[in-house]
């Protein structure tokens, strides 16, 4: 029997975060048990360091290490491929993810890796996940892959064709996870899970008829100006208690810029909808865009933290590899490519500047984000909200980020 120890990379310590590694999990849901001894290691769960993972590697020996990694993890990728290799004899070491995808070339000359991966690592029935914060149940779902939209920021992992699950299909995995598993949260993650409203409706309305109540989520997936208040009504019904949209900016020109073709007035009146209906309702923006003054990111701030929304993510424009975004920012100058990969953990998150394609400087950028996160949660009408509608797990959580934050 081979041993296989699955890592999901993180360089991000700063945030409490739990996202599961669902890549991973689908992968090792497809092997059998029967041939294969596994074991998962995700480094986003709080107190798994890079040290404990090399004591892990040493100790459980494993025949193959399958590693989950993002363009900023390149160090830690690099850094504990290293050591599996110099410290276990014959290793086979695999690489998936965003990185090898968007940079296959980059992975296998720079890093210990024997094979990387390159698209969709999985393909069939996933495991759950126990959050480590909460003990609760709850399994990430992909219902439909895909997005024919062309924002420059994004790498579309998934293409642009949509390819759908049935509804039947979904609402079987739903059935099963409930059962077999004792899921009973599920977070759905796909690109657009609203562009068959009839799909979504129909998913809606079978979880709906099923004899027992499930939580959903929607973190992102659900494209606001494509959202009607009927689909609203429905996915409330269906279990719904938290839905995030992503607006970006409202500044006519960014909106070009960034080809995400958003009707703001369309996704302005469902953000009020689905948060008077009394779902938990988020919005992502993003500044620090090529021309956009420091007066043009309050403008847009101002606007975030005047909406409806009870929960507002702000992000420094940041270009990833594999997204127009990242070659304009070269062709233009504003960074170098070598300069990037080799600072990639340095320039871990969205909320570092480090490299941007803004005139303004890290400095400001970073400071910007912190007065933004300010103004949004320092309004005494969000916080009750918030506290009215959040599950009780996530506010201390959500809490300590925001500290961390504005202080960090
Ligand atoms: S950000 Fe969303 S809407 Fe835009 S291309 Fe990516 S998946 Fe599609």
């Amino acid at each position: 029997m081979k041993k296989i120890l699955f890592i999901k990379t993180s360089a991000i310590v700063k945030y409490l975060v739990n996202n599961p590694p669902l890549g991973l999990l689908y992968i090792s849901g497809t092997l059998s048990n029967e041939y294969f001894e596994k074991r998962i290691l995700n480094m986003l769960t709080p107190g798994i360091t890079v040290e404990r993972v090399k004591k892990e590697i040493k100790s459980y020996s494993p025949d193959i290490i399958a590693f989950s990694s993002m363009s900023y993890e390149f160090d830690t990728l690099i850094e504990l491929s290293a050591f599996a290799k110099e410290n276990l004899d014959n290793v086979l070491i695999i690489s998936g993810g965003n990185l090898p995808s968007m940079s296959p070339k980059l992975v296998m000359e720079n890093s210990e890796v024997d094979i990387a991966v390159i698209g969709e690592g999985e393909r069939i029935f996933p495991a759950p996940f126990t959050d480590p914060w909460s003990g609760e149940r709850y399994m990430h779902i992909l219902t439909s892959r895909g997005c024919p939209y062309n924002c420059v920021y994004c790498s579309k992992p998934f293409g642009r064709k949509v390819r759908t699950h049935s509804v039947k299909r979904v609402l079987k995995e739903i059935d099963v996870l409930y059962r077999e598993f004792s899921v009973r949260e599920f977070v759905v993650i796909d690109d657009i899970f609203n562009i068959d409203e009839k799909r979504a409706l129909d998913i809606c309305e079978g979880i709906i008829a099923l004899p027992y109540s499930i939580k959903l989520s929607f973190p992102n997936g659900l494209r606001a100006d494509l959202m009607s208040r009927k689909l609203v009504d429905r996915l409330k019904a269906a279990g719904t208690y938290y839905i995030a949209y992503s607006i970006e900016s409202i500044n006519p020109k960014i909106i070009r810029f960034i080809k995400k073709e958003l009707d703001i007035e369309k996704a302005e009146e469902i953000i009020k909808y689905t948060s008077d209906s009394g779902i938990l309702t988020g919005t992502y923006f993003m500044f620090g865009f090529p021309g956009e003054s420091r007066s043009d990111i309050f403008k847009n701030i101002r606007y975030a933290t005047h909406s409806y929304a009870d929960l507002i993510g702000f992000h420094i424009a940041t270009p990833l590899p594999g997204t127009e975004f990242f070659n304009y920012g070269i062709s233009e100058g504003y960074f170098d490519k070598n300069e990037y990969f080799d600072s990639l953990n340095r320039s871990a998150s969205f909320e570092d500047g480090r490299f941007r394609i803004s005139l303004l400087s890290e400095r400001e950028l970073k400071k910007i984000l912190k007065q933004a996160y300010f103004m949004a949660y320092s309004n005494p009408a969000r916080i009750l909200r918030l506290l009215k509608k959040m599950p009780k797990k996530d506010i201390i959580r959500k809490a300590v980020n925001l500290v961390r934050l504005l202080i960090g």
